[in-house]
């Protein structure tokens, strides 16, 4: 997974803008590495509660882009995390996330532990919790 946000670093290096006033002449680099690595894990992580990742990312990071930069910023990122959604959306059919945890569903029981049932790839709810997915989906498109 690291390698996704490595790669959108690596696109976007060349047009950080740096002020040696603020941290030194390398620390807007690294605020930006370190923004696409937090979405990267967040994305891999807990993609169901992260509603717009690139929109984030792109906020967090367009300070450190000079005017004629901030389109080509939003495309890598838009195009790299589309990736990253896309490996994955494709992980909960082998039951781990990406960094090898069970996956468990995201309700909880009616004694307020964490259901420890397998979620659906496509809602991260297990079959008896997925009629909660329905009610939270329609705020979700209305953002949209
Ligand atoms: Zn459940």
């Amino acid at each position: 997974m690291y390698g996704f946000s490595r790669a959108i670093y690596r696109e976007l290096a060349d047009d950080i803008v740096e002020d040696a006033q603020n941290g030194g002449a390398f620390a807007n680099h690294e605020r930006v590495l370190r923004a696409c690595e937090a979405t990267v894990e967040r994305l891999a992580t807990d993609r169901h509660y992260f509603a717009r990742p690139a929109r984030t990312l792109f906020n967090d990071v367009r300070v450190y882009f000079p005017m004629t930069s901030q389109l080509r910023v939003l495309r890598v990122i838009e195009h790299y995390l589309a990736m990253v959604d896309d490996v994955v959306s494709r992980l909960p059919k082998n039951g781990v996330d990406v960094n090898g945890n069970p996956l468990q569903c995201r309700s909880s029981t009616r004694k307020g532990t964490p259901c420890q049932r397998m979620p659906l790839a496509h809602n991260g709810y297990c079959p008896s919790h997925q009629h909660l997915a329905t009610t939270e989906e329609r705020p979700l498109l209305r953002a949209a």
